[in-house]
């Protein structure tokens, strides 16, 4: 991979050890697809991450209700002497984020999302700050495609500046409060808006002459195999290739212990991986507009031409699946519902599928979605077209039917 000198951002430090940017080594990181509230089974997973190789391990937490938990894990994990950095993932509930920054060493929030109101979102937020500040807890910005809020859709539309302009908000507003220790991620499944984020928002810092927060670089709900692989590595190695990222997290519709060699190949730069090293090496230049296509003497096989190809949005030859990892908020085998799904929809031309964990945050994150299978919790299923629910509590044994027979009858319709 040709890589740009690596911009030098600030250091920040997560925990006790773990230091994040300022030139530090690039921290590879995941996520338990656990329950939170399955404390034994949090904290199996979390040793099984650390002992693979994670460095920071995110586990979701819902509600306030978890919270407790949440010192139940951190307190088993810390007295066997595992001291893996532990983030939180909140969404929306901006109590919930205030309740638990005392008891981990990061939490991961969209600011945007603690309130419709975007005024009372930042009252929130400057809250939020506050606590983590006494505790000396780290954050992450997380900003995704898809979940921008009027405030910024209405002047820049869903784009990869509206992400970076998203992010520059949050990122003045801690840096008002005298607060420094935070990290901003920019993800999208598409890999030309996720990597244009990130350019786009390092841009903007410089130009404001502001010094830059470390970057968490992921491809989100890249979906599993080979094509999640591939297009993980496209877009992570074309952000790395600009000098960009201080963590990755390479997201997988699969155990999350099989994101962590992915991973690890990224930030390592090892080589010998064909497959990997295929997409590292073709993907930047092809999401960049250096080349067109992958020179014929590459020695690329056609199949791995046809998957870099689309990973980096130039040329599709089956569905684009969209899938989100799932976590402790999947309520259902989404592993295997994916894979029942691409099964019986690799027919298809010129579409892009959804299989989403949560009905919480997947309508928003599949937003380039034509079509999404989104569960709902309690064994039923919202089936969406364009971002639309048109089908709700779908029995899910019935629920991969109704959304072909959907597919089908609105594609006789089009033509
Ligand atoms: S969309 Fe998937 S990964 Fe994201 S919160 Fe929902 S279940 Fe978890």
């Amino acid at each position: 991979m040709e890589t740009k000198n690596r911009i030098i951002t600030r250091t920040v430090r997560i925990g006790k050890n773990l230091l994040m940017g300022g030139g530090n080594p690039i921290v590879v990181q995941t996520m338990c697809n656990t329950h939170t509230s399955d404390v034994e089974a949090t904290v199996a997973q979390i040793r099984e991450l650390s002992e693979a190789g994670a460095e920071l391990v995110r586990i979701t937490v819902p509600g306030l209700q978890d919270v407790p938990k949440v010192k139940e894990i951190m307190d088993i994990l810390r007295s066997e002497g595992n001291f893996v950095p532990v983030v939180a993932d909140i969404h929306f509930s901006a109590d919930t984020a205030i309740a638990v920054a005392p008891l981990v060493e990061k939490v991961r929030i969209n600011p945007g999302n603690f309130h419709k109101n975007y005024e009372t979102a930042r009252e929130l937020f400057v809250k939020f700050i506050a606590v983590c500040k006494q505790h000396d807890t780290a954050i992450r910005i997380g900003v995704n495609y898809g979940s921008l809020g009027a405030q910024i859709t209405e002047k820049f539309g869903n784009t990869p500046l509206g992400m970076a302009m998203a992010a520059l908000d949050w990122i003045k507003m801690c840096e008002q409060e005298d607060f420094h220790n935070y990290v901003v991620s920019l993800k999208a499944s598409n890999t030309v808006t996720m990597s244009r984020a990130y350019s786009s928002l390092v841009n903007l810092l410089k130009e404001s002459d502001m010094e830059i927060p470390p970057m968490h670089v992921g491809v989100t709900e890249a979906g599993g195999g080979d094509t999640g692989r591939i297009k993980s590595c496209v877009g992570i190695a074309t952000v790395l290739s600009e000098g960009i990222g201080d963590t990755i997290r390479v997201s997988l519709t699969e155990p999350p212990v099989n994101e962590i060699p992915v991973a690890r190949y990224l930030a390592h730069a090892e080589k010998g991986d064909p497959m990997l090293d295929a997409a590292i090496t073709w993907g930047p230049k092809l999401l960049k507009g250096e080349i067109d296509r992958i020179p014929e003497d590459a020695g690329v096989s056609q199949y791995l031409d046809d998957e870099i190809m689309q990973a980096a949005r130039r040329r599709f030859y089956k569905p684009d699946y969209i899938a989100c990892p799932g976590c402790g908020r999947t309520m259902y085998n989404l592993q295997e519902t994916f894979e029942q799904v691409k099964a019986r929809t690799s027919h298809l031309k010129d579409i892009v599928i959804a299989v989403m964990g949560c009905i919480v945050n997947g309508p928003g994150e599949m937003a380039d979605a034509d079509w999404g299978y989104v569960g709902e919790g309690g064994g039923k299923v919202s089936i969406y077209k364009k971002g639309q629910p048109i089908l709700r509590h779908v029995p899910d044994y019935e629920a991969i039917d109704k959304l072909l027979e959907l597919i089908t009858q609105h594609t006789e319709e089009d033509l």
